[in-house]
């Protein structure tokens, strides 16, 4: 590029961010995903340290943030609200922690203070005397907007420190993320529909709105809440080390990252927490896009100074993107086993947190609707952990006219059925039980690995068997022959072997897989468990009544319904006794007598922090008791973690034992 060129690239990058930050901060409605915008920032980055003298005070990599909105009262920080530099892999913190070393010419490992990145919006609150006397956003980091009246509204907000034991300081600027729980946030999207208001994107969207209201009435409305995490200016205190400070923050009655802040020696030991944070970020009760690493000894911050924008005592450590934008080419009909009809969005192929999404799931017509999706537009994708991954809204901005609105189909696409819409249902279904993709699809759930385990049998073999006639349901597969198998395409005598083997191996199973396989609506796999060990064997399930299935913990009417049908169903008594003659039998899940914890239940709730959910729940189970997911008079214990939320809040209404964390590990001995 010639000289020329790269300074009309560089302020066509300088326009596009600003385009964005605007979009971003000012409006809370973004246009492109965050990774987006880093990708577009790291390219100015590069071309503006390659060429310094293109660098203008108004580029967006010399400034934080956004101006703020002249509908508010303006408030000047004392000390600026600066950003934070981003990493993305462990060679980026090694350097990170290399250029640290060169400023304090040592080569030692460093005290780290590292939190989760809570993905929320950034707040300063001042307290003079004691009390809570000014607060502001972030704004442009130099100034912010006033949100005094608002921000009283968060009850994790004290209005007043305490003194407990230490001395309340005369001055004091917090700062802090004001964020929304994703149960919440699911909540507040439910309630938005309901009064046919605005559907928020993602939990910082809705947080960054909620906060900048000019009523603090619809702010009071909103489930806002705050994790405190840095320091702006003070008086009449001092401190050394960052997590001190979150302590005594704590002792204040401010709702400090104290509980998740690590003390971590090195760049190895933050690597670390970095992986067992990103492998807990779906247990996580709210949002977060990376970890925050802030060197712990206050008095080296002053020496290791600050960039543009950014301190060079902390950085953040983002993530890979959950979120992206590509274009949503078609929406194809997806018809399921139990005759649901889905509509699912073909996208062209995009790259989000470690994986090449195309496919993403649309739920149905009113959610297409409601988010006002239409064929040729470009969408923004998330994608969370296993979960498939989902649109959440179309970007407008970026229509042509010739997007094409969507309509389900009338009929089946696979069997030409007319749809039915069942009463108080969204999802329309296809009525046939015989048609060929709720066959093919019930028989890829029996053989699947949570449930059958038949390994080998793929969908394509499952496909070409139901078009061809040679099976209709799954117990048909017990009566398959070498030959037939063989002499299907892409099977030779080997893997026709080797479907059988795994088939026949198969026959010895447990009663739970077996009540999973069965595909029963509303039965997963915690639930057949549950099933097989309160019922002993398939015989006293089918003939257990409407009340017995009731009686079960995690049985409501709609689950015992649907199990009831489903025997109640001749078709599918005979599919059953077609499974014996098959020569499956099963070994009945007897529930561990005996155990320390026979005959208790247990419900866990907030966040664990020496192991996940599942684990705990595992090893409630190992010592005979068994874990349920709601909180009623049969539970006997809710061990509650940090941040429980309504769980917790039933537990005392019901006089339930609550253990700590801590307690609950004592207890397994
Ligand atoms: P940032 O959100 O990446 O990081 C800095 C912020 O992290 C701080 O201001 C602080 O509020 C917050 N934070 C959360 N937990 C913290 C903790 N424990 N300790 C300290 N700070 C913590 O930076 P930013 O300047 O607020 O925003 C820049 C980012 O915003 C970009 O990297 C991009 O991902 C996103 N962005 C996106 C768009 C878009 O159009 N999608 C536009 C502008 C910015």
């Amino acid at each position: 590029m010639t000289d020329i060129n790269i300074e009309k690239y560089i302020r066509h990058l300088q326009d596009e961010l600003n385009h964005h930050s605007y979009r971003y901060y000012v409006l809370d409605d973004p246009e492109v995903s965050d990774a987006q915008y880093d990708k577009l920032m790291n390219e100015l980055l590069g071309l503006e340290s390659a060429h310094p003298e293109l660098v203008t005070p108004d580029s967006p990599t010399q400034r934080v943030g956004a101006k703020p909105l002249e509908k508010f009262v303006t408030i000047a920080h004392t000390v600026p609200m600066l950003s934070l530099e981003n990493a993305y892999t462990e060679s980026d913190m090694k350097e990170w922690e290399q250029r640290i070393f060169d400023i304090l010419g040592q080569g030692k490992d460093v005290d780290y203070a590292v939190e989760p990145k809570i993905d929320g919006t950034a707040v300063e609150l001042v307290y003079e005397g004691g009390l809570l006397s000014k607060a502001s956003t972030r704004g442009d980091g130099i100034n912010g907007e006033d949100i005094t009246e608002n921000i009283k509204t968060i009850k994790s907000v004290p209005l007043r420190l305490i003194a407990s034991g230490n001395p309340v300081p005369p001055y004091l600027e917090v700062r802090g993320e004001v964020y929304i729980d994703k149960a919440d946030f699911r909540k507040l999207n439910e309630q938005q529909e309901d009064r046919g208001e605005k559907f928020f994107a993602n939990p910082r969207n809705a947080a960054a709105g909620s906060l900048r209201q000019l009523d603090p009435k619809i702010t009071a409305l909103r489930p806002l809440k705050i994790y405190v995490h840095s320091i702006g200016g003070s008086k009449g205190i001092e401190f050394t080390s960052h997590i001190g400070f979150m302590e005594y923050l704590n002792s204040l009655g401010l709702r400090s990252t104290k509980g998740i802040v690590k003390l971590c020696k090195g760049i190895k030991e933050v690597q670390e927490y970095y992986n067992k944070t990103m492998e807990n970020r779906d247990i996580m009760p709210f949002e977060i896009d990376g970890i925050v690493i802030k060197v712990d000894d206050i008095a080296l911050y002053e020496k290791l100074g600050k960039r543009s924008r950014s301190p060079r005592w902390a950085t953040a450590y983002k993530f890979p993107p959950r979120e992206e934008t590509t274009k949503l080419l078609e929406i194809k009909i997806q018809v399921g086993r139990t005759g649901a009809l889905t509509p699912v969005a073909v996208l062209e192929p995009v790259y989000i947190g470690g994986v090449t999404v195309s496919n993403a799931t649309l739920h149905n017509q009113e959610e297409i609707e409601r988010k006002d999706v239409r064929i040729g537009d470009y969408v923004v994708v998330t994608r969370a952990g296993d979960v498939i991954p989902e649109i959440i809204k179309p970007i407008e901005s970026k229509r042509t006219g010739e997007e094409k609105k969507f309509k389900m189909p009338e009929t089946c696409p696979v069997c030409k059925s007319k749809v039915v819409l069942p009463v108080d249902e969204v999802i329309p279904r296809c009525p046939n039980s015989t048609c060929p993709a709720q066959v093919k699809g019930s028989i890829s759930h029996f053989v699947s690995r949570s449930a059958m385990n038949m390994e080998g049998l793929g969908e394509k073999l499952i496909e070409q068997l139901v078009d061809k006639g040679v099976i209709s349901n799954s117990a048909d597969l017990f009566f398959l022959k070498k030959e037939t198998l063989a002499g299907l395409e892409r099977m030779a005598e080997k893997s026709a072997q080797n479907a059988l083997d795994a088939i026949s191996k198969s026959k010895n199973t447990t009663l739970s897989r077996l009540i999973f396989a069965l595909g029963i609506r509303h039965v997963g796999e915690a639930l057949a468990k549950t099933l097989a060990e309160k019922f002993g064997a398939l015989e006293n399930l089918i003939n257990a009544s409407y009340e017995d299935l009731q009686a079960i913990e995690d049985v409501g009417p709609k689950v015992a319904s649907s199990i009831r049908c489903f025997f109640d169903n001749r078709q599918n008594m005979e599919l059953i006794s077609r499974l014996k003659q098959g020569g499956v039998v099963y070994e009945t899940a007897a529930k561990k007598t005996g155990g320390k914890f026979a005959g208790l239940i247990f419900v866990f709730t907030g966040e664990l922090e020496s192991m996940t959910r599942p684990k705990a729940q595992a090893l409630v189970e190992e010592l005979g008791g068994s874990s349920a997911s709601s909180v009623s008079k049969k539970v006997s214990f809710v061990v509650a973690g940090a941040d429980a939320g309504s769980k917790l809040d039933k537990a005392k209404q019901l006089g339930i034992p609550v253990l700590t964390e801590e307690e609950f590990v004592e207890k397994c001995g």
